[in-house]
């Protein structure tokens, strides 16, 4: 589905990401693992086009998109929810799914059942379901994340990019971002997933990768991942 050979990204001077590579095969859950700073978010970015990489090739579905428009890529499927609530604070709910399925209306995969998709999208997210009127700037920030995931999903995509869906949520939210990742991968939703709670990505996922200063340091199963020492001791708690 998506693949990433020797990528190296940089901002200015300073090259964050050393070539490295990275395979989402169709219906697959990867995720990706590493410190602060480790190139997580900047890798996500160059998939999705907001950042040019400096060399290497992205793939999507066997098409070249590295050097591509982020909203070219969009339209082809791939859906980025960002680290951060980045949501439009002045329109509702509804209005922001709604902007979310824009890019397949315009692009050439079948446009779907949008209102349909709505109301999944709805079912999926029962707190947005809840405001579905109210302003995406007065939701607080757990809900305003779930609505940037959600407006994601919206677009039906092939493939889902997610960067720290949990990030600054309350246990309990956190635990129902997981859940709802859970039920996108039983729809057969594939999904490139960065996530703080390492330990829970390694759950959902299929595989995982670990970043370290802009180089892969380890790959594998994520079950084989869960029970390496290594990982366990920098990422899982040492437990
Ligand atoms: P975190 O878990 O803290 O979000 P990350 O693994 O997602 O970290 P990135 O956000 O990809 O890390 O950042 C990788 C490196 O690139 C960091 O050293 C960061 O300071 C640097 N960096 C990120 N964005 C920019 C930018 N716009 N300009 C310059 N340097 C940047």
């Amino acid at each position: 589905m998506l693949s990433i050979k020797n990528l190296e990204v940089g901002y200015g001077k300073i090259q964050v990401l050393h070539g490295i590579s990275i395979d989402v095969p169709k219906g697959k859950v990867v995720t990706l693992i590493g410190s602060n700073g480790a190139g997580k978010t900047t890798t996500m970015r160059a998939v999705s086009g907001m950042i040019k990489p400096t060399a290497g090739s992205i793939t999507l579905q066997g098409k070249r998109v590295d050097g591509l428009e982020s909203y070219t890529i969009a339209k082809l499927g791939l859906a980025h929810s960002p680290e951060g609530r980045r949501v439009f604070a002045t329109m509702s709910v509804t209005d922001n799914l709604t902007l979310g399925a824009f890019p397949r209306l315009t692009g050439s995969r079948p446009k779907g059942d949008v209102a349909g998709d709505l109301e999944r999208a709805m079912e999926l997210f029962p707190r947005l379901k809840e405001r579905r009127n109210q302003l995406a700037g007065t939701l607080s920030g757990g809900e305003q994340q779930m609505l940037a995931m959600a407006r994601a999903v919206m677009l039906n995509p092939e493939i889902v990019l997610l960067d720290e869906p949990s990030m600054g949520l309350a246990p309990i939210l956190v635990e129902e971002v997981f859940r709802i990742i859970a039920s996108l991968k039983a729809r057969g939703v594939t999904m490139l997933l960065v996530e703080q709670f390492a330990a829970a990505a390694l759950q959902v996922a299929d595989y995982g990768y670990v970043l370290e200063n802009g180089r892969i340091s380890v790959h594998g199963e994520a079950e084989r991942l869960r029970d390496d020492p290594a990982v366990k001791a920098a990422y899982l708690g040492g437990g």
